[in-house]
């Protein structure tokens, strides 16, 4: 691991003007699961770390308000996949939380260091693998080696890395937002557009800034928390990140289908919303059949290569039975 500068920042203005002010590259520290792990591969190198944890409110969670659940970004995992309003009124945010990782990991890790957690591409992570992500220009290592657990959505010639994160793909089918500071001011942006496609530039991964601190994430509330659910297919059944998953929220109208949310992970370099599924079923009565084609909708425009062609089927069957456990739960 590299030398570093080391800051506590006690607020909000302390931290954002450490980022900004040292004009070296920065970085935050919250949970530090994922930030930590990379300095020790040396992936991630910053000059100066920024601590957050001490900064007072920032781990909030408020779930009366009328308009949306706010979590600070700081929210532990655990202590908001356990919250009694999430589990009861949106099961597919905190299932999305609690199939992730592992009790010690989500007691550690808060929900904005979740969103931005990075690849699991084993060449990322491994320094003598040429990368285009980590090292731009470098070549992919996956393109042509093992590539399994690589994406077959939004990927490009340059990079096939999985977004890896299960929050963020709830998020987006709940079409949430996070609020933002840097020392040029605050903004709001949707977590669809959080995250970047690798096109010719995957070393980009956000639409953040390098200054630029998450304050806390919204969702807005809506009547189709209730039927939805989180389901991720794994190569274990715990402890394990998603081969396929689908975030799904209905609000039903007896039989018919008034409205669908649907999103997947574990597929794509992002978070993936699915609208031509989501199309293909609204004002529809909620069929089998109709499940099973937006499933197959859901990973139109898939590019494989053979280790990771059979996801493309896996995928769409995830959605299709994420479907209908939302259905029984309407
Ligand atoms: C063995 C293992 C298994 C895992 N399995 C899963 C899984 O199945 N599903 C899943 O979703 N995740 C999984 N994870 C990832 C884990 O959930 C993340 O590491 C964790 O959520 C990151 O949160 P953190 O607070 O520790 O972030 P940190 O490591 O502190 O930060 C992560 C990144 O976010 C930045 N950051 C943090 N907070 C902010 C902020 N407020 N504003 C701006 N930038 C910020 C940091 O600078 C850093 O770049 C796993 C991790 C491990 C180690
Ligand atoms: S898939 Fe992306 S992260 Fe993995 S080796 Fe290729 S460029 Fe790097």
């Amino acid at each position: 691991m590299n030398p570093f500068d080391y800051t506590v920042a006690h607020s909000v203005d302390a931290a954002v003007s450490a980022l900004g002010g040292s004009g070296r590259p920065s970085k935050i520290l919250a949970g530090g699961t994922t930030l930590v792990d990379l300095m020790r591969l040396n992936v991630e190198q910053p000059a100066a770390v920024v601590d957050i944890t001490r900064i007072p409110g920032l781990n909030h969670i408020d779930t009366e308000g009328r308009e949306a659940l706010v979590f600070g970004a700081l929210a532990r995992m655990s202590d908001v996949a356990d919250d009694p309003v999430v589990r009861r009124d949106y099961p597919v945010l905190s299932e999305s939380l609690w199939r992730a990782a592992s009790q010690q990991l989500r007691n550690m890790a808060s929900l904005g260091g979740n969103l931005l957690q990075r690849t699991r591409c084993a060449y990322f992570r491994d320094r003598q693998y040429p990368c285009n992500k980590r090292e731009p220009g470098t070549g992919c290592s996956a393109l042509e080696g093992l590539n399994r657990g690589h994406a077959v959505l939004g990927v490009s010639d340059q990079c096939i890395a999985v977004y890896p994160g299960d929050l963020a793909i709830a998020l987006v089918a709940l079409n949430a937002s996070i609020d933002v500071q840097s020392t040029a001011g605050a903004r709001t942006l949707r977590v669809a557009d959080l995250h970047r496609e690798p096109g010719q530039t995957p070393n980009l991964e956000t639409a953040l800034r390098p200054d630029e601190l998450i304050l806390r994430i919204r969702v807005p509330k809506s009547r189709l928390g209730k039927a939805s659910t989180y389901l991720k297919i794994r190569d274990r059944e715990s402890y394990a990140f998603a081969v396929a998953s689908a975030a799904v929220a209905l609000d039903m109208d007896g039989d018919v289908i008034r409205d669908v949310r649907i999103a997947v992970g574990g597929l794509a370099t992002r978070p993936w919303r699915a609208h031509a599924a989501e199309q293909s079923l609204v004002g529809k009565t909620f069929t089998e059949a109709a499940a099973a084609q937006a499933g197959r909708l859901s990973l139109q425009g898939a590019a494989t290569r053979p280790q990771n062609a059979f996801r493309v089927e896996l995928g769409a069957n995830t959605v299709a039975e994420a479907l209908k456990i939302a259905r029984e739960r309407a």
